[in-house]
């Protein structure tokens, strides 16, 4: 049997942390995904400080990097830039002993040729991991499956970058759901046959185009997870949903009562 962690994104800033990650402790979440998503707000020092409050709380950390990353982009400059931002994640991670780094990948460049896009991907990742090793950092980098068609990110362009360079992965089963407009837990469970799942999970509107924005969860939603997920496996389960909180504390007892 695997294990089930469920937690949300979002720690909150670097004062309030403490106070917070006893309060998740409180409600039994497994996990939090510390959103450096706008900025990487913390030093090493408070990185440090951070990473053992959660400890103590058994409260598992993991990583948003910026959104503001192309690992595709046309300029050097902003694939370097984007490069530079996952790495602080990483530096940063490694204090906070947040394993899991998570990040958008980028787009299809202009040519819009995806194995292309994936070339300079797989490319971008090998050359981070390297650096990853050099300096020790014990951190994983995880690209995610997008929410969007024209965004390089399907289940199995991720998959196989993950199977091509020993990359992590994250599963984000809304944006799965936006993009193929179903969820395909078998066809999932063929293509991550890894022991780790790092996942995202909320509910989520969406057009032809794909993701929309991400809206709360309902119990079914979370039934539907629970019935379909392997049980052989550990997963972690970040809630992005607006009301994260709430919904994270609905999705315990949902699995509590199974
Ligand atoms: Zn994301």
């Amino acid at each position: 049997m695997g294990i089930i962690k469920i937690g949300p994104s979002g720690m909150g800033g670097v004062k309030e942390a403490e106070e917070i990650l006893e309060e998740f402790n409180r409600v039994k979440f497994g996990n939090c995904e510390v959103a450096f998503t706008h900025s990487v707000y913390m030093n090493k020092e408070q990185a440090e400080k951070i990473g053992k409050l959660a400890k103590k709380n058994k409260i598992e950390l993991s990583i948003h990097a910026p959104y503001f990353v192309n690992l595709n982009s046309e300029e050097k400059a902003k694939i370097h830039a984007s490069m530079q931002r996952i790495l602080k994640c990483c530096e940063i991670g490694h204090y906070l002993e947040a394993k899991n780094i998570v990040f958008h990948p980028g787009y299809y460049g202009k040519s819009k040729d995806k194995e292309e896009t994936f070339q300079n991907i797989k490319k971008r990742i090998l050359e981070m991991m390297e650096i990853i090793k050099e300096k020790k950092w014990e951190v994983e980098l995880c690209p995610e499956t997008m929410g969007k068609i024209n965004v390089f990110g399907s289940i199995e362009e991720i998959s196989r970058l993950s199977k091509e360079t020993g990359c992590s992965f994250c599963i984000d089963f809304a944006h799965i759901l936006a993009r193929d407009k179903k969820v395909d837990y078998e066809k999932i469970k063929k293509l991550f046959s890894q022991k780790n799942w790092h996942c995202h999970f909320s509910g989520i509107e969406y057009t032809e185009k794909g993701e929309r924005n991400h809206i709360n969860l309902k119990k079914e939603q979370w039934k539907e997870l629970f019935d379909n997920i392997p049980k052989d496996k550990n997963i972690t389960i970040v809630c992005e949903s607006p009301n994260r909180v709430e919904d994270c504390i609905e999705g315990l007892e949902v699995l509590k009562g199974r």
